[in-house]
């Protein structure tokens, strides 16, 4: 339950309560994170294996690409499971005659993920995926895998902004890439071991509304309510954020 004094602790039903709450506080909302949110901020990744799943990541001669071979030693490698490692639109879905089957996403801001040498594919362009969906499996398809099961990765960045990263050789649009806030790709070469999967969020979940609410000081809050049940997901969370004004009662 929320704590008293917040302005919609008294009762509507959960679907009034998210229309009159999401329409009036997102607006006031936006006014306060809206002009901040401009600077192209790489995205927030986790590992593209289940969470808890621990890999070897080597740069070899190709940094900042890596390549992801399954601990401890090497074995489930081929098929293992492909996620997401964080949300954002298919751009790229197709077999390359050298790089085997590929998918590359869109995290917005300019920034894209590239998995090349799967064994299979499980997204089309278009498709809409959450940290943590599985979009595909490891392999060896391609030539330039060599013939041995591992997962090539690249984070793009778009920097000519002709809408997707260009990857797969030197010069490409490839940039390190950052797990679970750790940098990795700085140089050839390089192997990091034991490499543990924080990608642990449940998918998103379609059904779940987030709702913002206005303390009678103008501290900001929010939870969830999930529109399956019309329950919260969570309580009602107070954040240090304020309006910056003393709303009127709504
Ligand atoms: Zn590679």
């Amino acid at each position: 339950m929320p704590a008293s004094g917040t302005t919609w602790r008294n009762l509507m039903p959960p679907s009034t309560l998210l229309r009159a709450v999401v329409t009036t506080a997102l607006v006031a909302a936006f006014s306060v994170f809206g002009t901040a949110s401009h600077a192209m901020a790489a995205p927030d990744l986790q590992l593209p294996f289940p969470c808890g799943q621990k890999w070897r990541l080597d740069t070899w001669a190709h940094a900042p690409a890596v390549d992801m071979v399954k601990e401890p030693d090497q074995h489930g490698t081929d098929g293992a499971t492909l996620v997401a490692p964080a949300a954002g639109t298919v751009n790229q879905s197709y077999k390359h005659g050298n790089a085997g089957n590929m998918i590359q996403i869109n995290h917005g801001g300019g920034y894209f993920t590239t998995y090349i040498h799967l064994q299979s594919r499980a997204v089309s362009v278009g498709d809409r995926v959450q940290r943590g969906a599985m979009i595909g499996k490891v392999g060896k398809t391609g030539e330039t895998s060599n013939g041995h099961p591992h997962l090539h990765f690249e984070l793009g960045r778009d920097s000519d902004g002709n809408g997707s990263a260009s990857w797969g050789f030197a010069g490409s649009e490839r940039v390190k890439p950052t797990f679970n806030g750790v940098t990795y790709g700085q140089s050839n070469n390089q192997t990091w071991r034991n490499v543990e999967s924080r990608n642990c969020s449940a998918p998103s979940p379609e059904g779940t509304a987030s709702v913002y609410g206005v303390l009678p000081d103008g501290r900001l809050t929010y939870t969830a309510i999930d529109a399956a049940s019309g329950k919260r997901t969570h309580g009602a969370v107070v954040s240090t954020a304020t309006l910056g004004f003393t709303p009127k009662a709504m």
